[in-house]
């Protein structure tokens, strides 16, 4: 299957070693794992691609792989679920960054005082609302 981010998260991987690469600032299994941090190593590795692509075939991918998740959640391996989790994450953010949004800045505003329908920290909507 030709997937653009699955090719080059296998290249960069694989080039970790070299000093100038930018995947040598990349975060390893070993570390924590910031959403700033992953915004800016989806961009590093495929901004140009991802806006010469631009937002409607970007989002295209976004669904494919959404779709994929739905059938790992179904009937695939812990490890294909893994997978399709961190590819449906990646392509939402892949999005973000053709149009300019930051995700942190974005989640701050909408959840950053607590549930957006009820304002509390565990939220005390009632079970009709979409929360
Ligand atoms: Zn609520």
């Amino acid at each position: 299957m030709s997937h653009p981010h699955r090719s080059e998260s296998a290249n960069t991987s694989s080039a970790q070693a070299a000093p100038s690469s930018p995947a040598a600032q990349s975060p390893s299994p070993a570390q924590e794992v910031t959403l700033r941090g992953f915004q800016e190593l989806i961009r590093r590795m495929y901004v140009e691609k991802d806006i010469q692509r631009g937002v409607d075939g970007t989002f295209m991918w976004l669904i494919e792989e959404v779709g994929e998740l739905a059938a790992a959640l179904r009937s695939g391996t812990p490890e294909q679920q893994r997978e399709e989790f961190a590819d449906v994450l990646a392509w939402l953010t892949t999005i973000a960054n053709v149009v300019g949004v930051d995700l942190t800045q974005a989640i701050l505003e909408k959840y950053g005082q607590g549930c957006p329908g009820c304002g509390h920290w565990e939220c005390t909507c009632s079970d009709e609302e979409k929360p």
